[in-house]
């Protein structure tokens, strides 16, 4: 763990490109996953279809965002904030790996 914790500090805290596309496969096959879920609770009536499509949704533009996400990891744009350009802190993209901006710019897009 500490290990861990001296590497990525040194290396201006970027998260490498094998990293990050094992990240990024692990995240869109659990949207996968959860889509196939949905799916298979299609059909309980029309309150249930509501919030379903609503999920689906959801879930569908968390895909885009991870297919944006692989595009810029070939552009070697990933992990940088679309906003203002620097690097977006690891500790971030840990928690979400296709993360597009850093917290501030995110924050004031909306
Ligand atoms: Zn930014």
């Amino acid at each position: 763990m500490s290990w861990d914790t001296t590497r990525s500090t040194s290396s201006a805290a970027r998260v490498g490109a094998h990293e990050a596309r094992q990240r990024l496969e692990h995240e869109r096959n659990a949207r996968l996953a959860q889509l196939r879920a949905l799916k298979d609770t299609e059909g309980a009536g029309q309150e249930a279809d509501d919030l379903l499509s609503a999920q689906r949704g959801a879930v569908g533009r968390a895909l885009k965002e991870i297919e944006a996400a692989f595009a810029r990891l070939e552009e070697g744009t990933y992990g940088l904030c679309r906003e203002c350009s620097r690097p977006i802190p690891v500790e971030r993209l840990e928690i979400l790996p296709y993360a597009s901006a850093c917290v501030p710019c995110q924050q004031r897009a909306g």
